[in-house]
């Protein structure tokens, strides 16, 4: 593998016992998601004297943390979501990693902690794997990938209601299997009523641990009533459709139209969204990025002008939504996939490298 060096200097402290590439690849026969983690992390550590500073990369393991640290209490932290993909030709690239950067510092800034320059966090990357780039899944195994997890927490001890005098960001890699294991399968949405996600002028746009936490108790709801994921609406008018508790949503008409619910400050703006809309367009279609009521989304599919509706993210790519249900009643979607599997694997093309990159989407680690 070829990998241009990084301009911030890492110290680096390996394993004093490395797996074996059989033991890896054994290990990556059957990775499910998120329970496996390869051999290093990347760690760099922040306070207010010496800004960032002490850039690492150390064999993975525990984090010792006083228990009056900040983020145990008040929850800063956000953190990242981006996978590593093997080219047939061995190599390992990621996609569009400055747009992961840039959403990082956007969450940093709106939880008060410090930006991290986007160098460093595509440095730290680019370490991690490329000492780890074992564990990136080969090429021929399909839909697999090792997924990145940059993240930032407060560590000061100190139990005052203010942001932190210091912070660590990491990243940890942790290898993924394909999401559909057995075949396509759509996913069934339930629309959370009882609660909302995010509101106005909260933190619904930034990727921080409490905007999960706190869809957690919908996601049980949607469990209980037999669905897959929850779709949540809007918290001024519970009409508007805003997204899944970790994917964007997207409709498609039949007249060419592919509606997004526009980005109001309460929804995630997924680099898989914004990468989709493009396409869509490149395609011809008519990209609308729009406020959705639930009405639209439900007298669409009932007229049949609404042909197909997918969820979109970093883990899953695509997923067909195939029913959507309520508190008193259900709708199958439309059970054609035609577009939303071209688009997905055009988009699946490009980032294992079997499509010509014409976007300068792909960065090399
Ligand atoms: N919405 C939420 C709430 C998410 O957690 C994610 C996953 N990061 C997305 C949308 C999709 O974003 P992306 O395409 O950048 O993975």
């Amino acid at each position: 593998m070829t990998t241009t060096p990084t301009s911030t200097s890492f110290a680096v402290t390996e394993r004093s016992e490395r797996r074996s590439p059989e033991e890896i690849a054994r290990l990556l026969e059957n990775p499910g998601f998120g329970s496996l983690f390869t051999e290093h992390m990347a760690v760099i550590d922040w306070d207010r004297e010496q800004g960032w500073h002490d850039p690492r990369v150390v064999p993975y393991g525990p984090i010792q943390l006083d228990p009056s640290a900040a983020v145990f209490h008040y929850a800063q932290e956000i953190f990242e979501g981006m996978k590593a993909y093997r080219h047939a030709d061995g190599s390992v690239w990621t996609f569009r990693p400055e747009r992961n950067a840039e959403r990082f510092n956007a969450s940093a800034r709106r939880l008060a902690m410090p930006e991290l320059p986007p160098t460093m966090f595509l440095d730290a990357i680019k370490e991690v794997v490329t000492l780890d780039q074992g564990w990136v899944p080969p090429a021929e195994s399909g839909e697999t990938s090792l997924y990145l997890r940059p993240f930032m927490i407060a560590t000061e001890e100190a139990l005052g209601v203010r942001p932190s005098n210091r912070y660590l960001f990491s990243v940890i890699c942790s290898p993924a299997g394909a999401y559909f294991t057995g075949g396509l399968k759509p996913v069934s949405l339930w629309v959370s009523e009882q609660y909302v996600r995010a509101a106005l002028g909260g933190t619904g746009a930034a990727k921080c641990g409490g905007n999960y936490a706190s869809s957690l108790a919908s996601q049980a709801e949607g469990i209980e009533n037999g669905c897959d994921q929850v779709v949540f609406l809007d918290a001024q008018e519970h009409r508007y459709v805003e997204e899944l508790g970790g994917m964007n949503l997207f409709f498609l008409y039949a007249d060419g139209r592919v509606v997004t619910p526009e980005l109001t400050g309460t929804i995630l703006p997924g680099v898989t969204r914004s990468s989709l809309l493009e396409l869509a367009r490149e395609r011809g279609l008519q990209v609308q990025e729009r406020r959705f009521t639930i009405d639209e989304w439900r007298e669409g599919v009932a007229s049949g002008e609404i042909t197909e509706v997918f969820a979109c993210g970093t883990a899953a790519v695509i997923t067909p939504v195939g029913r959507l249900a309520w508190n008193g009643g259900e709708v199958a979607m439309p059970q054609s996939h035609e577009v939303t599997m071209s688009l997905r694997q055009e988009l699946l093309d490009i980032q294992y490298g079997r499509a010509e990159d014409r976007h300068g989407w792909m960065y090399q680690l």
